[in-house]
């Protein structure tokens, strides 16, 4: 018994024949995981465990390694001779397929399939994957009574334990992906044959390496791109990078300054002097607008798909970590560092609230759309907003090209500029990579009682005061080094 694809090799291969191909022939051209990645990897997992509790009592059919599939086939087709009312994880193999069915659930002469999905919204994506399932399962002699996904329900408000019922919402697919089978069909063929391939196809890289997902071989097929191509044009859209490859106009030199904005002709120039674009003038103005004491924060949020504390949903974002530094006119400084504790979100965002009450100008680093979260939460405690009317985004000036190196990116972090214009400080400290890692980290430590729980959100607290530090860093190197000072 053995098989050619699954699952995930089929959507490679809807994605793209040469990711199926690599992914088979050479897989060592694949790229690292990215702490990101394997993050929504892992995001996906607790959420499916979870969605147990709607069927309890079933027997799990899972298998660790791809190698320990025959065991799982056997045990699936044990439970289903002796009509186990529900199965987790039950794996399926025809034509040369092999499939898993998060939950079945015994339903008259068959079983009705339920597939877990940490989303709220129901994708084409997911309809696809659904459909590839229902196609395998029954061509493997199960009858399927009918078919679901399970999602989050985004209506759910928490109020003590987790209901499973209410949290999660099913939605009975077996229509929608009835009529994809065809699809699947074509699919399963168009895979086949790639399979069979002797060479790898000669597919050109396009916006489908980044869509529904980001491809694994990125790093490969992307290797001619990577210098001096459109593709490091910061500032100008995709749509317009697609449209250049296309007309095979790639070197980045070759591309006339009269078709570029501002921006982009700054962005060009910058990126081939691998060097500074400065503008004194507007920075001098820009830091001038500020008023001591200047306080810089830095804020995050977490977003548990499974809510974790009263009165909040699904996804909702929760203000978990800030770390504030006041400056004052005479150069001294003050530190706040705080996270939340004791499940007290309001008695938290009050403690903000309170720090940042009457300080005339509140400086943080691309933080746009957090601002607008934390004003929605200031006002659902009642708290004043004004304050964050003196928020002032330093992302701006990157963006205007008021201070800008031809190696940075408009979407960088504050760590990855900071450690770009070297400002000085001990990188190798720095707790998380991203700060994805840290909210994970704080869903981890709100879930689990963790005997060394004041150590964990000490590292958070330093993980955030670390940050915040950069921003101050970059704001003293613009006042000093490269505005006007008189
Ligand atoms: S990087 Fe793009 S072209 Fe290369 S295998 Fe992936 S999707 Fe295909």
């Amino acid at each position: 018994m053995s098989y050619s694809l699954s699952k995930s090799t089929f959507i490679k291969y809807l994605q793209c024949d040469k990711s199926l191909y690599l992914y088979k022939n050479n897989r060592n051209l694949k790229d690292p995981v990215s702490a990101a990645t394997q993050l929504v990897f892992d995001r996906g997992h607790s959420v499916g465990d979870y969605a147990h509790n709607i069927f309890p009592n079933g027997v799990d059919c899972s298998w660790d390694k791809p190698w320990e599939y025959e065991p799982s086939l056997k045990k699936t087709a044990a439970c289903i001779k002796n009509n186990t009312e529900v199965i987790y994880e039950g794996a399926f193999l025809a034509d040369d397929t092999i499939v898993a069915a998060d939950i079945l659930v015994k339903e008259g002469e068959g079983y009705h399939v339920y597939e877990v999905k940490s989303s709220i919204l129901i994708s084409e994506t997911y309809l696809r994957d659904a459909a590839l399932q229902y196609n395998i399962i029954q061509k493997a002699g199960l009858i399927i009574t009918g078919f679901s996904l399970i999602t989050l329900n985004k209506d759910y408000i928490k109020s003590g334990e987790i209901e499973p019922n209410k949290l999660f919402k099913i939605n009975d697919v077996t229509d929608q992906i009835r009529s994809r089978q065809l699809f699947v069909e074509t699919g399963l063929r168009g895979a086949k044959d790639v399979l069979a391939l002797k060479s790898v196809p000669n597919t050109k890289i396009g916006d489908h390496c980044r869509e529904p997902y980001s491809c694994d071989f990125i790093g490969h097929c992307w290797q001619n791109y990577q210098k001096e191509t459109v593709f490091q044009l910061e500032g100008l859209p995709d749509e317009k990078k697609w449209e250049y490859y296309r007309q095979n106009i790639i070197d980045l030199k070759s591309i006339k300054e009269e078709s570029l904005s501002t921006v982009q002709k700054i962005s060009k120039r910058a990126y081939l002097q691998n060097d500074y674009y400065i503008e004194p003038y507007s920075l001098k103005n820009w830091i001038e607008k500020t008023t001591y004491p200047i306080v810089f924060l830095d804020f995050h949020f977490i977003r548990p798909a499974i809510p974790i504390i009263d009165g909040t949903s699904p996804y909702q974002s929760q203000l978990y970590l800030f770390s504030i530094i006041k400056l004052k006119e005479d150069n001294q400084t003050e530190i706040k560092l705080n996270v939340l504790q004791d499940y007290d979100l309001e008695a938290f965002t009050r403690e903000l609230s309170n720090q940042l009450e009457g300080m005339p100008s509140i400086l943080v680093y691309n933080k746009s759309t957090d601002v607008e979260k934390l004003k929605n939460l200031f006002l659902s405690y009642q708290l004043p907003v004004d304050c964050l009317n003196k928020i002032v985004d330093m992302h701006p000036l990157l963006m205007e090209r008021k201070f800008w190196h031809g190696q940075m990116k408009e979407n960088m972090s504050i760590a990855d500029l900071a450690k770009l214009i070297s400002v000085q400080m001990q990188w190798d400290k720095l707790e998380f990579s991203i700060p994805e890692q840290a909210n994970v980290f704080m869903e981890d430590v709100l879930n689990t009682n963790f005997k060394d729980k004041e150590i964990k959100l000490t590292k958070l607290k330093n993980y955030s005061g670390f940050i915040n530090t950069a921003q101050f860093r970059f704001f003293n190197l613009l006042k000093n080094k490269y505005s006007i000072t008189n």
